[in-house]
C-alpha cells in the first residue's frame, strides 16, 4: 500500500513541452516522478520545429546550473557560441567589445532555440518521462482533477485525470486562464509599447561568419536598436527593437522599403550583412513586448505556474529562460521535500516570485542601457570604475551583470546590491572625467561601509 500510495503521491501533469516543461519533466523524472507532458504542436524530433518566436537565446549560469542537474549540460554546449562581451557598432561606424566578465570563465552562449528544445526532450523522455505531443490544453475540471486536450489535427478532445498541474504553457498560457476562472491571480500585463521583428544575417561566401562571432552585437540608438546573436552554423540572428509609436518606430516603419531606408540611415554597416532585409522585414512576425505580473501562481494542491506562464519578461537581460530553468529547480526541489503538495507550490511561489520580480524590474532597466547607455562616457567611466571596485574588493563589489549572468546570487539580492552599487558609481563618479583624480581611500571606506561580503557561494 505505502510503495501505490507513494507512487500516486509522486505523479505530475506538465502542460508545455517548450523549455521550462522539458526541464522540470526531466529533473522529476530522474528523481523517480511519474511525469506526463503535454504539448500543443507536433514533435519537433519528427517534423522540424515550429517554435515562430526567436530563434536563438543567451544561456547564463542560472540556465546551465539546471542544464547541468537535468544531465543536459553538454549536449547543449555542444551546439552553443560563445560570447565574450557586447560588441558596440557606434554609429559613426567605429566598434567596441564591452566585455562581459573578468575573461573567458565569465561570458554568456547563443544557444538555437529550436535545437535546445529538441535536446531537452530527449532528455526528458531518456529520463522517463511520458510526452504526448499535438495536445493542446483546452479546459480544466479542478475539483474533479481532470484536463481535457485538444489535438489541432484532428479536432478531437481527451480528458485525462490528473494529481496536479504545473502550467509551462509559456507567456499565453491556458493553465493560467483556467486558474484565474477559479481565483483572482491579480493578473496585471505591461506592455513596453516597443515591440521587435527578427532579421538575419546569412554565412559569408566561404561559409564563415560575416563580423565577429564571439560577441553579442549592439547598435545602439537611443530609442530604438538592433542586436545580434550568433548561431553555430555561422549566421547570425538579428533583431531589430523599435517603439510602437513616434518616428521611427513600427507606426512609420511598415514595409521592406522603409526598412531599408531606416538602415541606410541609422545602421549602415549593418545593412550590407542583411540580403534579405525586405523579405526578413515583411515576412517575419512583429513580436511584442510585454511584462506579465500574477500575486498567486497556484490553486491549492491543484495547479502551479512556472516561467513564462509565471512571469513573462522583456528579453534585454537575456534571462527568461534562465530564470525558467532556475524555477524548475526549485519547484523539483519543493516537491522532493515537502510531501503536502499545496505547501510545496506555496514555498515555491514564496522563493521565486520576489526572485522573477526582481529580475523582471532588471530586464526592463537593461533595455534602456543597451539601446542609450553603452555608448555614453558617463557610463563608461562608471563601468571602468565598477571594473577597479570588483577587482579591488571581489568580496563586495560583484558587478549586477555578474551577479545575474555567472553567479546564482537570488535575484533579489543582485537587484538590492546592484541599487547601491549603482548609486556608489555615480556619487562617485560625479564631476570627474577620469578615474585619477578619485580619492581611493575614501573609495575604498564607501565600499566597505554599503556592501557587506557576499557569500562566496552564491
Ligand atoms: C525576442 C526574445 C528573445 C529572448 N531571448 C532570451 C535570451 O537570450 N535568454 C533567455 O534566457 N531568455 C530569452 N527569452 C525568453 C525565453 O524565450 C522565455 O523566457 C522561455 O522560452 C520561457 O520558457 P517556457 O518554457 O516558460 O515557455 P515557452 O518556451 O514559450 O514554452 C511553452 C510551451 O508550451 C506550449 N503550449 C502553449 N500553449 C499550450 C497549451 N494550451 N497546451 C499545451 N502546450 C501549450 C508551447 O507550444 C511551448 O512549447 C527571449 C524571449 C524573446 C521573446
Amino acid at each position: 500500500m505505502a510503495a501505490d500510495g507513494e507512487r500516486i503521491e509522486r505523479r505530475i501533469t506538465i502542460i508545455g513541452a517548450g523549455l521550462a516543461g522539458a526541464v522540470l519533466a526531466t529533473l522529476l523524472a530522474r528523481r523517480g516522478w511519474h511525469v506526463d507532458v503535454f504539448e500543443k504542436r507536433g514533435d519537433p524530433r519528427v517534423q522540424g520545429y515550429a517554435g515562430g518566436r526567436s530563434i536563438n537565446l543567451a544561456l547564463a549560469e542560472r540556465g546551465r546550473h539546471a542544464l547541468r542537474l537535468a544531465g543536459g549540460d553538454d549536449a547543449v554546449m555542444a551546439q552553443a557560441v560563445m560570447m565574450r562581451g557586447r560588441m558596440v557598432h557606434f554609429a559613426d561606424g567605429r566598434t567596441d567589445l564591452q566585455r562581459y566578465g573578468r575573461d573567458d570563465s565569465e561570458v554568456i552562449w547563443s544557444v538555437h532555440r529550436g535545437e535546445l528544445n529538441v535536446i531537452l526532450l530527449d532528455i526528458a523522455e531518456r529520463a522517463g518521462a511520458h510526452l504526448h505531443f499535438d495536445r493542446g490544453l483546452e479546459s480544466v475540471d479542478f475539483p474533479g482533477r481532470r484536463a481535457t486536450f485538444r489535438d489541432p489535427r484532428t479536432n478531437l478532445t481527451e480528458t485525462v485525470d490528473f494529481a496536479s498541474l504545473v502550467g509551462a504553457d509559456g507567456a499565453g498560457s491556458a493553465l493560467r486562464a483556467a486558474m484565474s476562472a477559479e481565483v483572482d491571480l491579480g493578473e496585471r500585463t505591461e506592455h513596453l509599447g516597443h515591440a521587435y521583428k527578427e532579421l538575419e544575417i546569412p554565412p559569408a561566401q566561404d561559409g564563415d561568419f560575416r563580423i565577429e562571432p564571439n560577441a553579442l552585437h549592439i547598435w545602439p540608438r537611443g530609442r530604438y536598436m538592433c542586436i545580434a546573436l550568433p548561431n553555430d552554423e555561422h549566421t547570425f540572428t538579428v533583431t531589430l527593437f523599435l517603439p510602437n509609436e513616434g518616428e521611427p518606430s513600427f507606426a512609420t516603419v511598415r514595409n521592406g522599403a522603409d526598412a531599408r531606408a531606416l538602415f541606410e540611415r541609422d545602421f549602415p554597416d549593418a545593412l550590407p550583412l542583411i540580403p534579405n532585409l525586405e523579405h526578413d522585414f515583411e515576412h517575419h512576425p512583429t513580436g511584442i513586448l510585454a511584462t506579465l505580473y500574477l500575486e498567486r501562481w497556484h490553486l491549492a494542491d491543484r495547479a502551479v505556474l512556472l516561467g513564462d506562464a509565471a512571469h513573462a519578461m522583456v528579453p534585454f537581460h537575456g534571462q527568461g529562460m534562465n530564470c525558467a530553468f532556475e524555477d524548475c529547480v526549485s519547484l523539483a526541489e519543493h516537491l522532493d521535500r515537502n510531501r503536502d503538495r499545496e505547501a510545496a507550490f506555496a514555498e515555491f511561489q514564496a522563493e521565486r516570485l520576489p526572485n522573477a520580480r526582481a529580475i523582471q524590474q532588471m530586464a526592463l532597466e537593461n533595455y534602456l542601457e543597451m539601446r542609450d547607455r553603452v555608448d555614453n562616457d558617463d557610463y563608461l567611466l562608471q563601468r571602468d570604475l565598477e571594473r577597479r571596485l570588483a577587482e579591488r574588493h571581489p568580496d563586495r563589489f560583484v558587478p549586477r551583470y555578474t551577479m545575474v549572468s555567472f553567479r546564482r546570487v537570488p535575484y533579489a539580492v543582485a537587484y538590492e546590491r546592484g541599487t547601491v552599487q549603482r548609486e556608489l558609481l555615480v556619487e562617485l563618479t560625479r564631476g570627474h572625467s577620469s578615474l585619477d583624480t578619485l580619492d581611493w581611500d575614501r573609495v575604498d571606506a564607501l565600499v566597505r561601509e554599503r556592501l557587506s561580503p557576499l557569500a562566496s557561494n552564491s
